[in-house]
């Protein structure tokens, strides 16, 4: 990824900066993300938050659409779609999730790395990336892709 990738919401009025190279990129089947994403899947590329630099998030909605709070989303109030999710997890690095299509250079982007939430998929994904059904074993292989990809930065 270069110094610096636009991040913007489909009708641009909510704009970000990535300034670091992706953690880990997924493919969500979660019935929130669905919901969220007006979409049969979310894929979504996650960066450090200090990576991430707000633009202009004035027309942001943060919600939390589960208990505890982990994962605010934030919705743009003017397209509907989502501009980009902060997640605060206890002991853990603070993050940002970006949703893919949201980044304007998909250049140095990697591939997708898993499929969570599987058991929840609209469709059947004909790939070759791993998936990983039900809560906990998506939750775990998140994580694992998640620190491989923070070991991978660190070296
Ligand atoms: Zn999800
Ligand atoms: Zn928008």
């Amino acid at each position: 990824m270069q110094a610096s990738t636009a991040i913007t919401c489909s009708c641009g009025s909510s704009r970000f900066a990535a300034k670091g190279v992706p953690l880990v990129r997924a493919i969500c089947h979660c019935t929130i993300c669905q919901r969220f994403n007006q979409s049969d899947f979310a894929d979504v590329t996650v960066f450090y938050r200090k990576d991430v630099e707000v633009k202009d998030d004035k027309n942001v909605t943060y919600t939390a659409h589960k208990k505890p709070a982990i994962v605010m989303r934030g919705q743009c109030s003017v397209c509907t779609l989502p501009a980009i999710e902060q997640v605060s997890m206890p002991l853990m690095p603070k993050l940002t999730i970006v949703p893919t299509r949201n980044l304007t250079d998909h250049s140095a982007l990697p591939d997708a790395g898993l499929h969570i939430f599987y058991d929840k998929r609209v469709r059947d994904m004909y790939d070759d990336v791993p998936n990983y059904s039900g809560y906990m074993q998506s939750q775990i292989a998140f994580g694992a892709a998640l620190i491989r990809g923070m070991v991978h930065r660190r070296g």
